[in-house]
């Protein structure tokens, strides 16, 4: 069961410890995203090394390929992949949406065709439950329903209607003692998003996410719908952002009482050779690395930064050698997991305002660049959530 506790609050935000079956996460926390049961080119001594606590794997993938009854079997998903810390699950809405095809929803479920060989499938809230259940998660996600954004106010409304309707169902479906998160939606409309925080908070979740966010709105509108959802959610359950992956978005969100982020940007954008410094992005490709013996972040004490050149990465990717995605993935890992860390410190020492504000002079905000689907992986841009 899950057991979560506020230890501090600055303003708004929040330092806790949540624990859960297969261990402790301090938060506010970033979860590496292991879409298909590995965070891709990391093994589980590296995620664990580079200070991950939780880790985010995908229930659409996961059913499909190799099944969750076949993982079931194996002792687990923890047992299945080597990982022996705690797996929040999604719910596999999100994939339905934005990756199978043809889709058709109502409100006995969402059925869609595999993206992997076309064959049909119905997602009910039932359905979802058991399968999350039988991965062994310790933290599961209810079924919802998210929009693209922009989307009209009826389908957002509709949204709502349903994602709450889903959570009645997976809550009465689900197990004692399965963690269970809602999901808030209500796309951009703020009377939309607060109706939905109120009935989900009726259902007593142990946790809430908030969802449908984060895909390309402007900043200023996403802190403004989280800031309204923190704001009438518990202050004794966990609250997670889902797909928040910028790190100026997840020092916002954090200000806002959010304890818990997933994205796929800092594997995906390591993959393809960029990489989050402490002094904002860096493309390692550019020609002005090919020269250069100075480290990725001289600020950072990942294995890459303590042993490479930024001119010996740029050739690992120039002659496209899997070392470079593998070395910068890491990177990338380690550099939201010192976020993290720095962000908790600051809120136990009381100094989060001027720390971010340090934080964010130095840092050239990300943005400019989504981290816009990649067909050939199947992650997705948001978690890979909701
Ligand atoms: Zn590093």
């Amino acid at each position: 069961m899950l057991n979560f506790s506020v230890e501090k609050t600055d303003s708004r935000a929040r330092l806790g410890r949540l624990e859960l079956p297969h261990g402790t996460v301090r938060t506010p926390c970033f979860m590496p995203v292991g879409t298909q049961g590995t965070v891709k080119t990391l093994t589980p001594a590296e995620i664990a090394e580079a200070g991950a606590e939780i880790i985010v794997c995908n229930t659409y993938h996961l059913y499909l390929r190799p099944g969750h009854k076949r993982i079931q079997a194996a002792g687990g998903l923890s047992k299945f992949m080597g990982w022996n810390q705690p797996i929040l699950t999604d719910s596999g809405g999100f994939q339905v949406y934005s990756l199978a095809a043809m889709t058709r929803v109502s409100d006995e479920g969402a059925e869609f065709q595999s993206h992997v060989d076309g064959s049909r499938h119905l997602f009910t809230p039932e359905l979802v439950v058991e399968i999350q259940e039988a991965l062994g998660a310790d933290i599961a996600m209810c079924l919802d329903e998210c929009p693209p954004y922009p989307v009209s106010r009826p389908v957002a409304e509709a949204g709502v209607a349903r994602t709450t309707l889903w959570a009645d169902r997976c809550s009465a479906a689900r197990q004692p003692g399965t963690n269970l998160f809602g999901i808030v939606q209500g796309a951009t409309f703020t009377d939309l998003r607060e109706q939905s925080a109120k009935s989900l908070v009726a259902l007593d979740l142990p946790g809430y996410a908030i969802g449908g966010l984060c895909l390309g709105e402007p900043s200023e509108v996403t802190y403004d719908m989280v800031g309204r959802v923190t704001a009438l959610l518990p202050a004794d359950r966990p609250r997670y952002l889902m797909g928040a992956g910028y790190p100026e978005d997840i020092i916002a969100a954090t200000k806002l009482g959010v304890d818990m982020f997933d994205c796929v940007l800092p594997t995906r954008n390591g993959r393809t050779g960029t990489a989050f410094t402490s002094r904002g992005r860096v493309v390692i490709r550019n020609a002005i690395h090919a020269d250069d013996s100075a480290p990725l972040d001289d600020a950072c004490d990942c294995y890459a930064c303590r042993t490479f050149s930024r001119a010996y990465l740029r050739h690992l990717f120039m002659v496209g050698e899997a070392l470079g995605p593998k070395l910068l993935t890491l990177h990338n890992v380690r550099f939201f997991q010192r976020l993290m860390l720095g962000i908790r410190t600051a809120i136990e020492q009381g100094g989060f305002e001027s720390w971010s504000s340090e934080f964010l002079r130095r840092y050239q905000p990300a943005r400019g660049q989504s981290p816009g689907p990649e067909s050939d992986t199947g992650d997705c841009p948001q978690t890979n959530g909701s």
